[in-house]
């Protein structure tokens, strides 16, 4: 819901109710109908708030201007367009600048981060202007001066910290980007990436090659990528740096190698970049490009970050945007969550685990003792019930991102990973990863804890500058403060009754508001007793009312600033505490973080344990071979999707090791009618081997995996209409990256390709395609295909395999089993499926009619299309109508191929036509 002021309401402080009209407005007020030459010299005339404005936005052209203008931010201009046309909101007019009418819009201040939520994810930048003074201090320097404001903030997508403004299941990532030439000519070209999530505080650095860059940036999903101004002019990459959500490309002066070093260990506060391990020069600069990125977006404010922390190179799984899509890995291709891999395994209790478990499923690991060594962890939870119950309900307080309940976060994650560290010893076994988050449990200081324990009040508020959240008891002063606080507010309570009694007005209230402060209240027949003698000595009125009048007294006046006064100082005093602890919270802040990371970790453990129990996944094997053994195996989204409805999902085996004596892999070449459950088998081939990477059990009775550094997967003829591609030139954009980057390691994932043009075409490419599968690129490999010609090639290829999806067909209709089985399909029972899907029977009789014509020609040199009786009638639409019965004897006899018949079989045929042409003439 949009919020505006009613129109012609002024902002706020605009127009401040004190009666210095024009103050405070950076706009010279129009004055309509003063049409002369005089008023356009006076509408030029540029106010100084006006030029404050104007300056500020000249600083930052390229975001959108919040101008904080007492309660709303408020934008003109172009600002004011763009943003009520983007938020809905209503655009207004005030006063003229330069002779022109000035747009304004604005939003409530409270609400803000909503509106800010949305402009960043339309792609908006947000510059957010603060008042830097109270306005009562501006007017101490002259009725004319204006409020000092300034920018505090840069809000981008990639910088953002407020809760309300991220999603706790992911990670939020700004991502920078630099490439270093080594020759030339160009080639040999080296990227370097330094990816930042600032709200948790995690920075890491790694170098690719151009080849595996966009499934580097893929598995990273930033949410905001900076790269210098001529990287993000390269012609090379130029259109996919449009395909990104969100590129900002920065002036040189972020992106100097030179400067590096230095900027970085300023950020840090080190002597050397020395600490930071052995970054590449490459490295750093991407590094120290990110810290400056965020030193100037958040502008003064220094958010704490891990110094930059290596990847290295192929350590994870390369997994492209395009398999990363049509796998739905992270989400559906409709952009859900919900039915995705993701969503399917994740049994995590806390949003840092689940973040986590994200992070890993997008980035499977490729080192096997590493997968081994999270595959322990899980198995010892697999095993313990008991234990895998115990640290899912401890883990249930979990650690969040400041005010004072992120204190409170951490003091109840800090107590709940020491209790966790305790509770666990009793775990059977303990591999590495276990009792190395056990030990990261224990690291924060228990002081810590204890202080925050003491200083925390039960209930807390969401904003520390609402106060009340420090314990009574804790800080003496304090208490004092806020008993005197208190007292003063009974002294009122004990006033109001007095004031009652003495009038005689027993309805008589003493209230508060932000305007009058505290007044005395009674209905308007009252209020005439109020300002007549005697009464009025006393009562001093304020305010008339429709049905109230206001009064003041000096007792009031009195008691209201030393009750002002003492919630102020207790403010401050508890704002005090809140600095010391955080500063507290901050010097134990590696320990807290580790602890963090480490509770993360064994939230997985626990939560793929219980994902495993549940769903009956087991333990894969991984090693450096090239085996691909899968028996048993389950799609996991699927399986659950179905066994919702109560149907079983059937288990198939897979199998592309290589052949004895043999080193590639196999290509299992896969054909059977639609819907049979091809795609389906060639995906959960490709989620176990994520799955297993990634450290997880995996929905199979056994899994034997060597390692797979790549991973493809495409499907045919996927429509990417944004883009403006034809999608048939998508499908073969994609089969060609495959075909030039898949290596012996890789599983490639091929569905239908080939789909996307005319049949010959179509085969032939999949003809050549399955040929440098098997004789180039010799990786193990899963191709679906309703060539059915293509079956025979595996007389030649002696690592391609055929195999199929069962199906049965029973009284016409096809019954679909969901078996792979060796072999080829023997047809394609499209117009059974076809039939199924409901199309009018007129029209699959008419397609057994052409099928039936078909099949009588050499498919491999069909003739005549025009004998067709479907291309050949005039294009009369048939409707619903059910066919007649001459098409019927037609069909039956073009069915029949007399070549192939015995004599026997030709004198029954004959006599099968004779009776239906009888039923003709009788019916
Ligand atoms: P194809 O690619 O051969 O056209 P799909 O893989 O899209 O077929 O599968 C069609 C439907 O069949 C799926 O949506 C699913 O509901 C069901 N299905 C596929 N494989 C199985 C299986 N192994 N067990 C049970 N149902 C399955
Ligand atoms: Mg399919």
């Amino acid at each position: 819901m949009a919020i505006t002021r009613p129109i012609g309401l002024p902002a706020p402080d605009l127009t401040p109710p004190n009666g210095e009209a024009g103050h405070e407005t950076p706009i010279a007020a129009g004055e309509p109908g003063r049409e002369t030459s005089v008023a356009a010299s006076e509408a030029n005339r540029v106010t100084p708030a006006m030029a404050q404005y104007v300056e500020i936005k000249a600083a930052h052209p390229d975001c959108l201007l919040f101008y904080r203008m007492g309660d709303f931010y408020e934008m003109f201009f172009d600002d004011a367009e763009v943003a009520s046309r983007a938020l809905g909101i209503m655009l207004t007019k005030r006063g003229k600048y330069l002779g022109k009418d000035v747009p304004l819009c604005g939003v409530p201040v409270v609400r803000a981060d909503e509106y800010l939520h949305r402009l960043i994810a339309l792609g908006h930048r947000v510059a957010v202007c603060e008042q830097l003074e109270d306005p009562a201090e501006a007017r101490k320097r002259g009725a004319k001066s204006i409020v000092r404001r300034d920018v505090i903030r840069l809000v981008t997508p990639g910088t953002l910290t407020e809760d309300t403004l991220l999603d706790a299941n992911r990670n939020n990532y700004l991502l920078a980007v630099t490439r270093a030439r080594l020759s030339s000519a160009g080639e040999d070209t080296r990227f370097a990436l330094a990816w930042i999530d600032i709200s948790t505080g995690e920075f890491r650095v790694a170098e690719c090659e151009r080849g595996s860059l966009s499934a580097e940036i893929a598995r990273l999903e930033p949410s905001e990528v900076i790269v210098s101004d001529a990287l993000f002019g390269e012609a090379d990459l130029a259109a996919y740096w449009r395909s990104l959500p969100a590129v900002t490309p920065l002036p040189r002066d972020v992106f100097d190698s030179a400067t590096a070093e230095r900027r970085l260990s300023t950020f840090f506060a080190v002597a050397t970049s020395e600490a930071f391990g052995a970054l590449t020069r490459l490295e750093l600069t991407a590094a120290a490009a990110c810290v400056t990125y965020v030193e100037r977006t958040q502008i003064g404010k220094h958010p704490p970050l891990s110094p930059p922390l290596r990847e290295s190179a192929g350590a994870s799984m390369a997994i492209d945007q395009a398999t990363r899509g049509n796998l739905e890995l992270m989400r559906t291709l409709a952009g859900d969550r919900r039915g995705s891999l993701l969503d399917a395994i994740d049994r995590t209790v806390t949003a840092a685990g689940s973040r986590l478990l994200a992070q890993r499923l997008s980035a499977p690991l490729t080192d096997p003792a590493h997968i081994a060594r999270r595959l322990d962890a899980v198995a010892s939870f697999v095993g313990d019930t008991a234990a895998r119950a115990e640290t899912r309900s401890r883990l249930q307080a979990a650690v969040g991102r400041g005010g004072p309940r992120d204190l409170a976060a951490i003091r109840d994650g800090v107590l709940a990973a020491a209790d966790l560290a305790r509770a666990l010893t009793s775990l059977k076994d303990t591999p590495d990863e276990i009792s190395g988050a056990l030990k990261a449990c224990r690291k924060p200081d228990g002081m810590l804890a204890a202080e925050l324990s003491a200083a925390l009040a039960a209930e807390l508020p969401a904003f520390k500058r609402d106060g009340g959240f420090a314990r009574e008891g804790y800080d003496a002063t304090l208490d004092d403060t806020r008993a005197l606080r208190d007292a003063s507010r009974r002294v009122i309570a004990a006033l109001q009754a007095r004031y009652a009694e003495d009038t005689g007005i027993r309805i008589l209230r003493i209230k508060h508001n932000n305007v009058l402060g505290y007044f005395v209240e009674v209905t308007a027949q009252h209020g005439e007793k109020l300002m007549a003698a005697p009464f009025n000595g006393l009562f001093i009125h304020r305010q008339t009312l429709a049905g109230q009048v206001r009064f003041t007294t000096t007792e009031l006046g009195e008691l209201e600033s030393k009750i002002a006064s003492a919630a102020e100082r207790a403010l401050g005093l508890e704002l005090e505490i809140f600095e010391r602890l955080v500063a507290s919270v901050i010097a134990e802040s590696a320990n807290i973080k580790d602890c963090a990371e480490a509770l993360a970790r064994l939230d997985i453990a626990s939560a793929l344990a219980h994902l495993a129990a549940e769903r009956d996944y087991a333990r894969p094997q991984i090693d450096d071979s090239h085996s691909f053994i899968i028996e048993g195996g389950r799609h996991p989204v699927v399986e659950q999707a179905l066994s919702r409805d109560g149907t079983p999902f059937v288990a198939n085996n897979c199998d592309l090791s290589p052949p004895p004596d043999m080193e590639a892999g196999r290509i299992w070449l896969i054909t059977g009618p639609n819907m049979a459950g091809k795609s389906t088998f060639l995906r959960q081939n490709a989620l176990i081997a994520i799955l297993a990477q990634m450290g997880s059990f995996v929905p199979a009775r056994r899994a034997h995996i060597g390692v797979v550094d790549r991973l493809f997967s495409r499907v045919g003829a996927a429509d990417d209409l944004a883009r403006g591609r034809s999608t048939f030139m998508v499908e073969m954009v994609e089969t060609a990256a495959i075909l030039n980057q898949a290596g012996e390691r890789a599983l490639v994932i091929l569905d239908e390709i080939g789909r996307g043009t005319a049949t010959f075409d179509g085969l032939s490419i999949a003809w050549a395609t399955v040929e440098h599968l098997h004789g180039v690129n010799k990786c193990r490999a899963l191709f679906a295909t309703h060539f059915h010609e293509l079956t025979a090639l595996a007389g030649r290829l002696d690592r391609l395999h055929n195999a199929t999806v069962r199906v049965k067909e029973w009284q016409g209709d096809v019954v679909f089993l969901h078996e792979v089985v060796a072999g080829a399909a023997d047809r394609s029972y499209g117009i059974q499926v076809a039939k199924l899907a409901g199309l009018p029977s007129s029209v699959i009789e008419r397609a057994k009619v052409v099928l039936a014509k078909l099949e009588q020609e050499d498919r491999a040199a069909p003739k005549g299309f025009e004998d067709l009786p479907l291309f050949a009638a005039p294009a009369k639409p048939m409707q619903d109508k059910p066919p007649s019965a001459a098409d019927l004897l037609a069909a039956a006899l073009a069915a029949i191929n007399p070549d192939d018949l015995s004599p026997r079989e030709a004198m029954d045929a004959l006599y099968r036509l004779k009776e239906q042409a009888a039923k003709k003439a009788g019916s």
